[in-house]
C-alpha cells in the first residue's frame, strides 16, 4: 500500500511554495499563463518529470496506479495551484481508461508507454449537435481493408490539438443504439494527410489555457489493431470510463474551493475593519466555518466514492452520479459564501495575493459540466432510486449486517484494497448502496458512543446522533414521496421534475452517512483535531438545512471549536480535508 501521506508530502515539497516565483508553480507564473490563455506545458512537463503520470498507469503496464485514492489525492495538489493544468493532465488519464477497460495488452502498453513518455491524449466523445444525447452522435466507422474510415466532427474535445492520440467515439451500426457505438484509438501520426483536421481553439471563460478545440476525420483510416475493445461495445467502455471520471473531477473542484477558502482566510485574518479583523466578526468565521465543513463533506463523500471503485464495483454507478452532481453543486454554494467574505477583491484579476481567487472561481465551473453534466447524473441517480430507497427504508438485518462490514472497509483509509480492476464496474447498482442502507444502524453508533464519552464530547455526539437520525428519517420521507409520484403519474414519473428533486434530496443523505461513517470508522487515519465530533455536528448540521433551511444545530461555541480547527489548519499548512496533507501554503 502507498504511504500517501509521504507522497503527498514529497510532490508538495517538489512543487514549492506557491507564492515564491522561482519555485516550479508558483501562483504568478500560473496566472500569467491563465492570462496569455497559454496551454501550461511548463507546469506538466515538471508534473510529469515529478512522475505524475505513473499514478494513472497501471502497475502492470509500468506504472505505480493500484488505489485510485492516490491519483484523485495528487491531483487535488496539482488543482489547488492550477486547475488548467490538471484537467489537462486528467483528460489523459480518462482517454487511457477505455484501453484499460478493454484494450488488447499491446494496446495497454503502448498508451502506457506513451503517456509515461509524455504524449497527451485526449476524450473524443462529444459532438456540437448532441451534447449529452451521446446515442444520437453521427460520427461514423465503417469497415473498410484492414481497417475502418471515420467521418464526422468531434468538438469540443480537450486536449484534442496538443494529443498524440484521440480515442474517438463513433457509430459501427446504422441503427446506433446502445450496442451500436465502438472507440477508435486515432493516432494522429499514423493518419495519412487530410484525413484528419484540427478545429479552431475555443476561447474559455474559465481554464483559459486550455486547447479546447476538436477534429473533423474525414475518410480517415484506421487500422483493426485501433478498435478498442469489441465493435459494438463503445457505450459501455465510456461509461465505465466516465464513472472514474466524474469522481476524479471532483478533485479538481475541492481543489478550487481550497485556494478560495486559504485565499479568503489570509484576507479574513490579516485585514482590520470596524476595530477588528474580518475573522473575528462572528458572522464572518460562521461564513468560514461553514465553508470549511462543506469541503469537508466533499472530502469525506469523495473518500468513500473512491473507495468503492475498489471495494464496491458493482455500486460504481450510484457513488460516481451522487459525487459528479453533489460535490460541484454544494462546493459552488460554498465559493458564493466565500466571494461575501473576501468582498471586493475577489474580482480583481491583478491583485497580487487575491487573484488567484478569481481563476479558481472561473475553473471551477468545469467540474459542472464535464463528463455527464449535472443533470445527466440525477438522472442516473433518479433511475435506480426505487431499489435504493426500498433497501434503505426495508433494513434487512443481513443486508445491513453486510452494509455495516462494508462500509467499515469503504471509509477506513488504512484498510487495504484490491486493485482497481475498472472492467469490474457495473453500470447499473443492482447491489444497492451500502452507504445509505448503514446510516441507520451508524446513528446507533454514534448514540452509544455519547453515552460513553465525557465533556462537551457527550454533547456533541449526542447533537451528532440526533442530527443523523433526522436526515436517516428523511429516507423514510423520499421513499413515501416517491411512490405517491409513481402512484400519482405513472411511468411519466420516470421524466418528471420530482423524481429528479428526489434523487438530489437522496444525494444529501448519502453524504450525510458518508461524514459519519468516517467519523467512525476512519478515525484513526485522520488529522487529530479533525476527529472533533463538533467538526462532524456542522458537516450534519449543513447537510439538514438542505432539508430545513432553518433548523441550527450549532451554536457560537461550536462554531468557535471549527473556526480554531480550521485555523490551525491552515497556519501548519494541512490541505483542508480530513487526512493529514502536508501543504506549504
Ligand atoms: C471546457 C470543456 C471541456 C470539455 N471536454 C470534453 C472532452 O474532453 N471530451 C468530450 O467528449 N467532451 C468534452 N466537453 C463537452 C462536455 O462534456 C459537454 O458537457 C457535453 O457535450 C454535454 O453538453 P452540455 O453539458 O452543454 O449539455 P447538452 O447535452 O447540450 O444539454 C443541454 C442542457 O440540457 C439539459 N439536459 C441534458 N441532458 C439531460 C437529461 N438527461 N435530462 C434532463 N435534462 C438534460 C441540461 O440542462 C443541459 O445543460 C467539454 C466541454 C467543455 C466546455
Amino acid at each position: 500500500m502507498t504511504d500517501l501521506i509521504a507522497l503527498m508530502a514529497d510532490l508538495e515539497e517538489y512543487l514549492g511554495d506557491p507564492w515564491d516565483a522561482g519555485a516550479l508553480m508558483p501562483y504568478p507564473r500560473i496566472l500569467a499563463a491563465d492570462e496569455d490563455q497559454r496551454y501550461p506545458h511548463e507546469f506538466v512537463d515538471v508534473l510529469a518529470s515529478w512522475g505524475l503520470y505513473d499514478w494513472i498507469v497501471p502497475a502492470a503496464n509500468g506504472g505505480k496506479a493500484v488505489n485510485v485514492e492516490d491519483g484523485f489525492n495528487l491531483y487535488r495538489l496539482v488543482g489547488r495551484r492550477d486547475p488548467t493544468s490538471a484537467t489537462a493532465m486528467v483528460l489523459t488519464s480518462l482517454s487511457y481508461m477505455p484501453v484499460w477497460i478493454a484494450g488488447s495488452p499491446e494496446q495497454r502498453q503502448h498508451f502506457a508507454d506513451a503517456i509515461r513518455g509524455g504524449r497527451k491524449l485526449a476524450w473524443g466523445l462529444s459532438e456540437r449537435r448532441h451534447g449529452s444525447d451521446v446515442l444520437a452522435n453521427e460520427t461514423t466507422a465503417r469497415r473498410t481493408d484492414g481497417g475502418w474510415l471515420l467521418n464526422g466532427e468531434k468538438w469540443t474535445i480537450g486536449n484534442a490539438t496538443v494529443a498524440c492520440t484521440v480515442m474517438v467515439h463513433a457509430r459501427t451500426s446504422d441503427k446506433g443504439g446502445p450496442g451500436g457505438y465502438s472507440i477508435f484509438a486515432v493516432e494522429k501520426d499514423c493518419v495519412p494527410p487530410g484525413q484528419l483536421a484540427h478545429l479552431p481553439d475555443e476561447p474559455l471563460h474559465g481554464l483559459r489555457g486550455l486547447d479546447m478545440s476538436g477534429v473533423r476525420l474525414t475518410d480517415c483510416f484506421v487500422p483493426d489493431s485501433a478498435l478498442v475493445g469489441r465493435a459494438g461495445q463503445g457505450l459501455e467502455i465510456a461509461l465505465k470510463s466516465s464513472q472514474l471520471a466524474r469522481i476524479a473531477i471532483a478533485s479538481i473542484a475541492m481543489a478550487c474551493v481550497d485556494t478560495a477558502l486559504r485565499s479568503t482566510l489570509d484576507f479574513a485574518g490579516r485585514r482590520v475593519i470596524f476595530g477588528g479583523t474580518v475573522a473575528e466578526v462572528p458572522y464572518s468565521r460562521r461564513q468560514l466555518a461553514e465553508s470549511f465543513a462543506e469541503l469537508l463533506i466533499a472530502d469525506a463523500l469523495t473518500t468513500g466514492a473512491v473507495r468503492s471503485l475498489q471495494l464496491a464495483p458493482a455500486q460504481a454507478s450510484v457513488w460516481s452520479s451522487v459525487v459528479k452532481y453533489f460535490v460541484p453543486t454544494l462546493l459552488e454554494e460554498t465559493l458564493a459564501r466565500l466571494t461575501t467574505v473576501l468582498g471586493a477583491r475577489y474580482y480583481l484579476r491583478a491583485h497580487p495575493r487575491h487573484g488567484i481567487f478569481q481563476k479558481v472561481l472561473r475553473d471551477f465551473a468545469i467540474s459542472n459540466f464535464a463528463d455527464g453534466n449535472t443533470v445527466v447524473n440525477l438522472k442516473n441517480i433518479a433511475l435506480q432510486l426505487d431499489g435504493l430507497l426500498a433497501s434503505a427504508v426495508g433494513q434487512d438485518p443481513g443486508e445491513v449486517a453486510r452494509a455495516r462490514a462494508a462500509v467499515a472497509d469503504l471509509f477506513d483509509p488504512a484498510r487495504p484494497m484490491p486493485p482497481y480492476e475498472p472492467a469490474a464496474q457495473q453500470l447499473f447498482s443492482r447491489a444497492g448502496d451500502d452507504s445509505v442502507l448503514a446510516l441507520r444502524s451508524a446513528v446507533g453508533e454514534l448514540r452509544r458512543a455519547a453515552e460513553t464519552a465525557g465533556g462537551r464530547d457527550a454533547a456533541w455526539l449526542a447533537g451528532c446522533a440526533d442530527t443523523a437520525g433526522q436526515l436517516a428519517d428523511e429516507v423514510h420521507r423520499l421513499a413515501d414521496e416517491h411512490a405517491k409520484l409513481f402512484a400519482d403519474q405513472g411511468r411519466a414519473a420516470g421524466q418528471s421534475a420530482e423524481l429528479y428533486d428526489l434523487a438530489k434530496q437522496y444525494s444529501a443523505v448519502s453524504a450525510a452517512a458518508a461524514c459519519v461513517h468516517l467519523h467512525l470508522h476512519g478515525r484513526d487515519s485522520l488529522t487529530p483535531a479533525l476527529r472533533s465530533p463538533a467538526v462532524l455536528l456542522l458537516c450534519l448540521e449543513r447537510l439538514l438545512r438542505r432539508f430545513h433551511p432553518t433548523r441550527r444545530v450549532t451554536g457560537p461555541d461550536d462554531i468557535d471549536t471549527v473556526a480554531g480547527v480550521l485555523a490551525e489548519a491552515h497556519r501548519e499548512g494541512w490541505l483542508f480535508s480530513f487526512r493529514p496533507y502536508r501543504v506549504g501554503w
